[in-house]
């Protein structure tokens, strides 16, 4: 039976890898995918891992109907024996409807892959759906760490090296760019609710009026 599977993960949890490797045991065996992907760091049209491996990809835009466009490939010969989503927390939940559509009427396995929660820790509209139609859900092992060496299950949104909690809910920024005006870390759930940064954590602990992090 064709599946919709929604891979979540943190930033910076290896989901752009595990959708390129998706593809590339596919491909090995013959058969023909269909990428999407909308906002890559590495430009339109382009699924990129932070391990350096880009492909090419079709940017979903906004008000792009997924399901249309897959039965118009097929309809005109072009073949597809499954469909890889990256960034699809960007999705309109309409786009994750077709998405289901897509498993369900074409028959197609449809391996979406996401954050699940924003910076102030709030579901990304395209996440939602997915939690809500996906027929199964796997929460990637390769873990990223919090500075702490807790594992980290939040995202937090830095600007100018302090972590903010207010602001538009999509802003392109990345964590391999922390001294960007916009940067990104990866936090466990503790230090995100403390808005404790790794710069924050390091200028904290050589002041002696914060205290120590480990006492709860
Ligand atoms: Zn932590």
């Amino acid at each position: 039976m064709p599946e919709l599977v929604f891979f979540s993960g943190t930033m910076d949890c290896g989901k752009s890898t595990l959708a390129l490797q998706i593809g590339h045991n596919r491909s090995a065996r013959g058969l023909q995918g269909v990428i999407f992907t909308r906002d890559d760091r590495a430009g339109e049209g382009k699924l990129s891992s932070r391990l350096g491996l880009v492909t090419e990809a079709v940017e979903a835009a906004e008000s792009m109907d997924l399901y249309a466009y897959l039965v118009g490939l097929l309809s005109h010969g072009g073949r597809v024996d499954y469909v890889i989503v990256d960034e699809a927390q960007f999705l309109a939940p309409e786009q994750i409807d077709q998405l289901a559509r897509v498993v369900d009427d074409l028959e197609l396995d449809v391996f979406a892959f996401g954050i699940t929660t924003d910076f102030r820790t709030r579901l990304f509209p395209g996440s939602q759906r997915l939690i809500e139609l996906a027929d199964r859900i796997e929460a990637l092992q390769v873990e990223a760490l919090c500075w702490c060496g807790a594992r980290a299950t939040h995202n937090a949104r830095t600007v100018g090296g302090e972590m903010v909690v207010e602001g538009e809910q999509v802003v392109v920024g990345d964590v391999s760019r922390p001294a960007a005006e916009t940067g990104y870390e990866v936090l466990c759930r503790r230090h995100h609710r403390r808005r404790m940064t790794s710069d924050s954590a390091r200028a904290g602990a050589l002041s002696p009026d914060v205290l120590p992090v480990a006492s709860d």
